[in-house]
């Protein structure tokens, strides 16, 4: 794959080679201002390098500037994107301040208008982009793909001796909406380090298709997501078997994980799992990880899974005050093992681990440190004298911050 143009967004950078960014996307609504701003705050807390906000209204342009202020005066710079359809160009006309808090703007070329009225108010919004100097994303989506992009795609297709099947042409449509929109937003004057990608649709096998030719066939920053990607494990399992391949393959510059939250969920959770994915592929370090093992016939109690649960949430706890004080944190590897099967073996592959006791085994369970044992705990507070040693091998293994200064 050909490298990507580098894009600057307000300190974060994407595409160039550098490492891949996070992105999320607030539901609430963005004229609530106060609740807006909670909830972008929580993005940025979880990771969030980008976050999205809808600027559907003039309520929610208007709100944008205050909403802008409130972070910056509560210390969260996170770069704010605006999402427009629809009447994106009336908005960022007639909210200039509005214009200039967003760090970038999204324009899906399929909700524009239709005819000249979509040239027309593209052009608006590009040159909007231009006026104050910010990037965009030419953001194509499956479910408002531009429909004369489609008609003429499916006519030319129609007239061609073997013409392609409908999920094919559907495919070719997305990809050439989104590069005409693009070569359209440089014929403006837009250069191609302001200019990202995103074709996003909702099948994992279609999503890989589409991206491996938009990754051939331009060299723009690529927003790589599975839109509408549902609940629960099934969102989470369907991003992450779609984004690990094109990431795998090195297509995509920035990432989001489209998550429907539970009733009352963490919007958060859609930043947690994008980092997961961007660590298993080894791209980047966010948190520890915990290596632990699946537990079998050798395990009849769960003592070894609460405690790698327990091990789990505390480092996550633990995390953010790490982060502000140790340098490199974030690649530690801790196993939590159940038994002498593979517990001891992975344990010293881990920074620190430990090997619990299997059924029928003497009730001990050592401890690895850098490949080498270290202590044998036993007795009711193991899991608590554990969390000592990683607290003390933290302390002594990582470089302090201010020191590193
Ligand atoms: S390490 Fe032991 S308890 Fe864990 S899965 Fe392997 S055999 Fe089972």
């Amino acid at each position: 794959m050909t490298a990507t143009h580098r894009v600057e967004i307000a300190g974060v950078t994407i595409g160039g080679g550098a490492p891949i960014v996070v992105q999320s996307m607030t539901n609430t609504d963005t004229a609530d201002i106060s609740s807006t701003v909670v909830q972008v705050k929580e993005l940025a807390e979880a990771g969030s390098e980008l976050v999205r906000i809808t600027v559907n209204n003039e309520e929610s342009a208007a709100a944008v500037p205050h909403i802008r202020e409130q972070l910056d005066a509560a210390g969260c710079r996170v770069p704010l994107i605006g999402d427009f359809h629809y009447n994106g160009h009336r908005l960022l006309a007639d909210y200039p301040a509005m214009a200039e808090a967003l760090a970038k703007y999204r324009i899906n070329p399929g909700n524009v208008g239709f005819g000249e009225k979509h040239d027309r108010q593209f052009a608006a919004m590009i040159e909007a982009a231009l006026r104050y100097g910010k990037p965009v994303r030419i953001g194509v989506n499956w479910g408002s793909l531009d429909q004369a992009v489609l008609a003429r795609r499916v006519f030319i297709h129609a007239s061609r001796p073997e013409p392609l099947d409908a999920a094919a042409v559907a495919r070719e449509a997305l990809v050439t909406s989104a590069l005409e929109s693009a070569q359209a937003a440089e014929h403006i004057g837009l250069g191609p380090e302001r200019i990202l990608i995103s074709c996003k649709v909702s099948k994992v096998p279609e999503l890989i298709a589409v991206y491996r030719e938009l990754a051939r066939r331009c060299g723009y920053a690529l927003h790589l997501g599975l839109t509408e990607a549902g609940m629960g494990v099934k969102g989470i399992v369907s991003s992450a078997a779609a984004l690990s391949v094109l990431l795998a393959e090195g297509i995509g510059d920035t990432i989001r994980v489209s998550l429907t939250p539970r009733p009352g969920g963490p919007r958060s959770e859609e930043v947690r799992v994008a980092q997961d994915i961007l660590q298993s592929l080894g791209l980047r370090s966010f948190m520890p990880q915990v290596t632990a093992c699946p537990g079998c016939g050798r395990t009849t109690s769960t003592y070894f899974q609460q405690l790698a649960e327990s091990i789990g949430h505390w480092l996550q706890a633990r995390m953010p005050v790490w982060r502000t004080e140790y340098e490199g944190v974030e690649t530690m590897d801790v196993a939590v093992m159940g038994c002498i099967v593979n517990g001891p073996g992975e344990s010293r592959h881990a920074n620190i681990g430990i090997s619990l006791p299997g059924t029928g085994e003497s009730p001990v369970a050592p401890v690895f440190e850098d490949g080498k044992k270290t202590a044998t705990l036993r007795g009711d507070n193991i899991a608590g004298e554990f969390q000592a040693m990683v607290e003390a091998y933290v302390a002594r293994s990582y470089a302090k911050r201010s020191a590193a200064v």
